[in-house]
């Protein structure tokens, strides 16, 4: 079988753009680029050829891969978890994800995480606009990555281009927009719902690398129940094995050839169901994706 390709959706926001790579989601459905299944989009090869994804169960695609290139600060946000979302989000998913850096301008920084002690201050400083004191920011480099549990308050800043790896959810609660407004309006605040999903006090994970986990060219960036994320490097020559239901690749740096398809920076494509041996030619930087904690772990080799 071959690398599914993939048409990005590219949305533009108040803050800057993004790019759906790989995404199933209906608010960004993308369109199938292999002559085999010209016409489809990627929800509904997942749902009629379930055997390039190895039949695995859902009903939906569970992962979205964005690029985030902002030029401006995002809202200060918050997700839920499945939980969450499912009761009050319409049976959506909630929404875990992760940030690999990209591009930071020097002396750019995200916010990541809070600094009030327990649920009541965090309502007492939101609802009293305290955000210099309740927001917690740090510095962000090019080649850091940062894991966001559902619930951890967070905002990428202008400056900073990052791959996310996500959920394939759309939920996101706005705890405060810097007063900004679009169209003559502010946008919508969801402040409730924000306070019911923070988690109190704060607790720092990151970084969640695992130095233990790096395979040659390879290093895993993080595991969890939703997702494993690993960062590649082509320098001449990358060869992993794809033993996987399916594998989400993007290239961030750099062009590379697979199977005589040249794929550049900012192309996505997913390596479906035991691909086997794939090996990359050309000078790259990837990262790649599986779909659970289990089985993806170990299963990428660097020669
Ligand atoms: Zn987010």
């Amino acid at each position: 079988m071959n690398p599914i390709l993939l048409k990005a959706t590219t949305k533009t926001l108040i803050w800057g753009t993004e790019q759906w790579g790989i995404s199933a989601h209906p608010n960004g459905d993308d369109e199938v680029l292999n002559e085999e299944y010209s016409g489809k989009s990627l929800s509904t090869l997942w749902k009629e050829n379930p055997e390039l994804f190895g039949n695995t169960k859902g009903d939906r695609f569970p992962l979205l891969t964005k690029i985030i290139d902002a030029h401006a600060d995002l809202s200060i946000q918050v997700h839920p978890n499945d939980e969450y979302a499912a009761e009050n989000e319409n049976g959506s998913l909630g929404k875990t994800e992760c940030w690999y850096i990209m591009d930071a301008k020097p002396g750019t920084t995200i916010v990541i995480g809070h600094n009030a002690k327990n649920k009541d201050e965090v309502k007492s400083m939101i609802e009293n606009g305290r955000w210099t004191d309740f927001i917690r920011e740090v510095p962000v480099h090019k080649g850091d990555f940062f894991f966001i549990e559902p619930g951890t308050v967070h905002a990428i800043k202008g400056g900073t281009v990052i791959l996310e790896t996500q959920q394939s959810s759309d939920i996101t609660y706005r705890v405060y927009d810097y007063d900004r407004l679009q169209d003559g309006k502010p946008r919508q605040l969801h402040v409730k719902q924000s306070i019911d999903v923070i988690n109190a006090p704060y607790v720092q994970k990151n970084p969640p690398l695992d130095d233990s986990k790096v395979i040659g060219d390879v290093k895993q960036l993080v595991s969890c129940d939703f997702f494993t994320v690993w960062h590649g490097t082509v320098n001449g020559e990358l060869e992993i094995n794809q033993n996987q239901p399916f594998m989400l690749c993007s290239v961030i740096e750099g062009s590379c050839n697979l199977d005589n398809q040249n794929f550049e920076k900012g192309d996505h494509f997913i390596l479906p169901n035991n691909y086997g041996k794939a090996i990359f030619k050309g000078n790259a930087e990837m990262i790649f994706s599986c779909g659970s904690k289990f089985e993806f772990s170990g299963a990428i080799k660097a020669l």
